[in-house]
C-alpha cells in the first residue's frame, strides 16, 4: 500500500526544528559563517535539547527512538537553515551512531553510544586522509597490534568536527600484509578517543564553504586503542565504512533537499520584489524557468530520500536507494544554488544575502560521501550488473511504524 502522508510525530519534529531554528539559528547564521564560527553551545545543546543527536537511536540506548524518516525531515529541516546544521547529524548520528548501534558490542554502546545518543558526547568518523578519499583503500594509517591493544599511527584529513568530537570512527589498516596488495579485508573500524594519548587535532583553515561548521584534520601517534575498541571483528573495517556511508548519505541527501527549498523560497520571495522593465523579475519567463527547475528538482529529491527512510525503517538493504538519493538530491541543489544567486543578480553575489551562503555550501555535498562521479559511476554499475549488494553481517535495526509491518 502507497502512504506519503507523515505521522503525527514526523510532523511534530520537522516543525520542532523549524521553530528552533527560527528562534535560534537564523538570526546568527548569517554572522557565525562570515566569523567561520562553529557555536557549539548554541548548536549543539539546541541539537541535544531536541532530542536530535540521538533521533533515531533506541530509548534503551539514551535516544529519541523515532524512526528513520525523523532522521530525514531534521537533517532537511537543518540544511534548510544551514548546511553546518545538518553536517552534525550526518556525522554523529549518520555515520557513528547507526554504526555502533548495529555494530557494537553492548559494551560498546553503554559506553559510547548512550552518552552520545544523549548529547553527553559528540562522535565524527575518520576515513578519509591527506592522500585517499575516494579511494579507501589508499589510506595508510595502521593499527598494529600489540598485546591487548593496538597501536594507531596515521592522520585523517577533511574530517567534519574534528575540533569538536569526543570520539571517533577510525578506519585502519590491521593487516599489513593485506596493505601492500589493498585488500579491504585488511580494515578494522576502531573507536578512538580525543584523549586517547598521541591524538590532536586541528581545522582546515582555508576551507571555504560551511564557514560555520567545523571541520579539520586529526592525527594518530602512536595511540593505543584497547582491543575492546575494534568495532565489529578485526578485519571489518571496510564493510562498517561502507555501512556507516549509506546511513550518512541518506542524511546528506535530506539535507540537500532542504538546501533547494531554501533556494527556491529565497528565489520566489526575491522575485516579487526586484523589479525590471516595469514588472516583477517573477514575470519573465526565463526566471520562471529557474523557480519551476528549483520546485521539480525538490520535490523528486524529497521523494528519493523518502523511500530510502522507508525502506530502512523496513529493514530493507537500500545502498543503491540511497546513492542514488544523495546523488540527485546533491547535483540538484548546486543547481538550485547557482540558479538562486543568478536569480538575485548582483545581490546574489554578496552576503547581504544568504544564497551565496547556499552556494559555497552545496559544493561540500558534491564531494562527500562518495563525489559526484563515483555516484555516476555506482548507478552505472547497479545497471550494468557489474555490482551487486551483498548481505553484511549486520544490518539497521528496522523500525516499526504505526500501520507498517515490521520485518
Ligand atoms: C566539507 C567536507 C567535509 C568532509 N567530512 C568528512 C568526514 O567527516 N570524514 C571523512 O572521512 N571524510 C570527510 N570528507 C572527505 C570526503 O569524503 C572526500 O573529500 C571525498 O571522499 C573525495 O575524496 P578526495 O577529496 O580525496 O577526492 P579524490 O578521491 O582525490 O577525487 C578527485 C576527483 O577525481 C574524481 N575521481 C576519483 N576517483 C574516480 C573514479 N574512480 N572515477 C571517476 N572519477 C573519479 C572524483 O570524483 C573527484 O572529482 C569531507 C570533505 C569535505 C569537503
Amino acid at each position: 500500500m502507497m502512504n506519503f502522508s507523515l505521522t503525527d510525530e514526523q510532523q511534530q519534529v520537522a516543525k520542532a526544528v523549524r521553530e528552533w531554528g527560527a528562534r535560534d539559528v537564523a538570526p546568527y547564521i548569517r554572522e557565525h559563517d562570515r566569523r567561520h564560527h562553529f557555536d557549539r553551545e548554541r548548536v549543539l545543546g539546541g541539537m541535544a535539547e531536541l532530542d536530535l543527536l540521538g533521533i533515531s537511536v533506541p530509548q534503551e540506548y539514551g535516544g529519541a527512538g523515532m524512526d528513520y524518516l525523523c532522521l530525514g525531515l531534521a537533517s532537511e529541516e537543518l540544511e534548510y537553515l544551514d548546511t553546518s546544521l545538518r553536517v552534525i547529524m550526518s556525522v554523529h548520528v549518520g555515520l557513528n551512531c547507526l554504526s555502533l548501534l548495529t555494530w557494537g558490542t553492548e559494551d560498546q554502546k553503554q559506553r559510547y553510544l548512550v552518552p552520545q545518543a544523549q548529547g553527553k558526547k559528540i562522535a565524527g568518523y575518520g576515513l578519509t586522509e591527506p592522500g585517499a578519499g575516494s579511494d579507501a583503500r589508499g589510506i595508510q594509517t595502521t593499527a598494529i597490534k600489540k598485546g591487548d591493544r593496538y597501536i594507531l599511527n596515521g592522520e585523517k584529513s577533511w574530517i567534519s568536527l574534528a575540533d569538536v568530537a569526543d570520539n571517533f570512527l577510525v578506519i585502519a589498516w590491521s593487516d599489513i600484509e593485506k596493505k601492500k596488495l589493498r585488500d579491504p579485508s585488511g580494515l578494522s573500524a576502531f573507536i578512538v578517543e580525543r584523549t586517547f594519548r598521541g591524538f590532536s587535532s586541528g581545522p582546515m583553515k582555508e576551507k571555504w564553504g560551511i564557514l560555520a561548521g567545523n571541520t579539520g584534520f586529526f592525527t594518530m601517534d602512536e595511540v593505543e586503542v584497547p582491543e575492546a575498541n575494534v568495532l565489529g571483528q578485526v578485519c571489518e573495517g571496510f564493510k562498517i565504512a561502507m555501512f556507516a556511508l549509506d546511513q550518512g548519505r541518506y542524511t546528506v541527501a535530506a539535507g540537500a533537499t532542504g538546501l533547494i527549498r531554501a533556494c527556491r523560497d529565497a528565489s520566489v520571495k526575491y522575485a516579487h520584489e526586484r523589479r525590471t522593465f516595469g514588472v516583477e523579475i517573477g514575470e519573465h519567463q526565463l526566471v520562471k524557468e529557474m523557480i519551476a527547475h528549483m520546485e521539480s528538482d525538490y520535490q523528486a529529491a524529497r521523494l528519493l530520500w523518502l523511500r530510502s527512510g522507508w525502506m530502512k525503517n523496513q529493514g530493507i538493504r537500500n545502498t543503491r536507494e540511497t546513492g542514488l538519493a544523495k546523488w540527485f538530491a546533491t547535483v540538484a541543489s548546486e543547481r538550485a544554488a547557482s540558479d538562486a544567486v543568478q536569480i538575485h543578480g548582483a545581490n546574489g553575489y554578496s552576503d547581504e544575502y544568504p544564497v551565496g551562503r547556499f552556494y559555497r555550501n552545496c559544493k561540500g555535498a558534491v564531494i562527500y560521501e562518495g563525489t559526484r562521479e563515483i555516484h555516476k559511476v555506482m548507478q552505472a554499475d547497479y545497471l550494468l550488473g557489474y555490482r551487486t549488494d551483498r548481505p553484511t553481517r549486520c544490518e539497521l535495526p528496522a523500525y516499526a511504524v504505526e500501520g507498517h509491518e515490521e520485518k
